[in-house]
């Protein structure tokens, strides 16, 4: 008898061509505010125009004092950990799952990550960050992976214990919260991307959140020479000095990718009510599948859904490899499930493994090797990654991508052997 399974020469569900999601949603709206800019300014070289009401929009979303807006989400932690003072000799505790450029701006400070390892939900556990806490650290970052808030009151427990200063990257998580508290306004300060995909989106873009003025004229300084500076800075401030110059980076955002963030905010929470709705459509439906498990949130927590990660439960479904379920899965059609790459456990990459090559300074203080965050690791290698499509009219698509996952669920006994 031949199987139903695509894999094995049946039909597939889905025949619709690709993509079935894409980001951001740009509109006759977006098209406008980029005509607009484009007509106005393209660059702009202090806090004005497009930069100055998004930086303003920034602020009220968030209830922040400050924002600064950058080139990239890499770029706003590189001056984020600059302004926070970090450097040679400060040992700055990190998820070790996380996108990559969470930490590679510390290796530019010369400040040493120690890499911590996650909890059931992929966010930072902060059992073994305390584990990891020695006399030499000065910070802790936190990630919201996938848009699902950390643990926030068990890591600032750690964290205040010890006076450490608390960071986040929120570049997955705008307009996530827990009890009506917003990601990026936990810590000291917080850096967010705002790259394609991200549930704010300039196209390239982020910015660094902070309600301390010194980290503020800390983060112009490291990177938004000039104008900014000698705007910004008040004229008796001891960096005054050093305006014109300030560190001489530029991380400036380009006004065009400012114009489409702003027109993108102005729409955030209508986009993250959409996502949670098919958040719970999902998740009510997948998780009374053999094999998957879906991530819960906790009372008064509101993710953000950058995406929906499922964690395969290879022993549910008689010990049938992820690979071979994640094949089944796209030759059923369902051409949007991913199984991340590059977000992966830090010690997983060579650059956390042997850094010297490139960061010669680096030869004895980082050597991870794979199997050192067994947690990580386990989530890494079992996750299966769903867009949140935030659109009612996307219903049917979504339900079709049910119906595959319960098409290889009932027929995973063909898949083994
Ligand atoms: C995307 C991302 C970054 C980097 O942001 P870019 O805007 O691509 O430079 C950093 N950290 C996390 C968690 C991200 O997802």
């Amino acid at each position: 008898m031949t199987s139903p399974l695509a894999l094995l020469g049946g039909n597939p569900v889905i025949t619709q061509a690709g993509p079935h999601f894409s980001w951001p949603p740009l509109d006759e709206q977006s098209e406008a505010a980029i005509i607009g800019q484009l007509r106005h300014s393209i660059s702009i070289y202090d806090r004005a125009g497009v930069v100055e009401r998004l930086e303003e929009a920034l602020c009220d979303y968030h209830g922040v004092t400050h924002a600064v807006l950058t080139s990239s989400g890499t770029a706003a932690l590189h001056s984020m950990y600059s302004a926070s003072g970090l450097g040679p000799g400060d040992e700055v505790i990190v998820p070790a799952y996380t996108f990559f450029a969470t930490v590679t701006p510390l290796l530019h400070l010369g400040a040493t990550p120690v890499l911590a390892d996650c909890d059931e939900s992929g966010n930072l556990d902060s059992r073994d960050v305390a584990r990891r806490i020695t006399e030499r650290t000065k910070a802790v970052v936190v990630t919201h992976i996938w848009g699902v808030p950390a643990a926030m009151q068990a890591l600032k427990a750690v964290i205040d214990e010890h006076s450490l200063m608390l960071l986040e990257d929120a570049s997955h998580a705008h307009g996530a919260s827990i009890d009506g508290q917003r990601a990026g306004t936990f810590g000291r300060a917080a850096a967010f991307s705002m790259n394609g995909p991200k549930p704010l989106s300039a196209g390239e873009g982020g910015f660094v959140l902070t309600d301390d003025d010194e980290v503020y004229y800390r983060v112009l300084v490291h990177s938004q020479y000039n104008k900014r500076c000698r705007n910004e800075l008040p004229s008796d401030h001891p960096l005054y000095d050093y305006a014109v110059t300030g560190m001489g980076l530029k991380f400036r955002i380009h006004p065009l990718a400012a114009a489409i963030a702003l027109d993108q905010l102005g729409r955030l929470d209508h986009y993250l009510i959409g996502r949670a709705e098919t958040a719970d459509y999902l998740r009510e439906r997948l998780s009374e599948l053999p094999g998957i498990v879906a991530p819960e949130l906790p009372v008064g927590v509101r993710a953000s859904w950058y995406g929906l990660p499922l964690q395969y439960a290879t022993n549910e479904l008689d010990g049938l490899p992820v690979e071979r379920f994640y094949e089944a899965l796209q030759a059923e059609g369902c051409r949007e499930v991913d199984r991340p790459g590059s977000t992966c456990p830090l010690n997983l990459l060579p650059l956390f493994q042997r850094p010297e090559t490139l960061f010669p300074g680096y030869a004895s203080k980082l050597s991870y090797s794979p199997r050192d965050f067994p947690n990580a690791e386990a989530i890494h290698r079992n996750t299966l990654k769903l867009p949140v499509w935030h659109r009612q009219e996307d219903r049917s698509l979504v339900d079709s991508y049910i119906h595959a996952f319960r098409k290889v669920t009932a027929n995973y006994h063909a898949l083994i052997g």
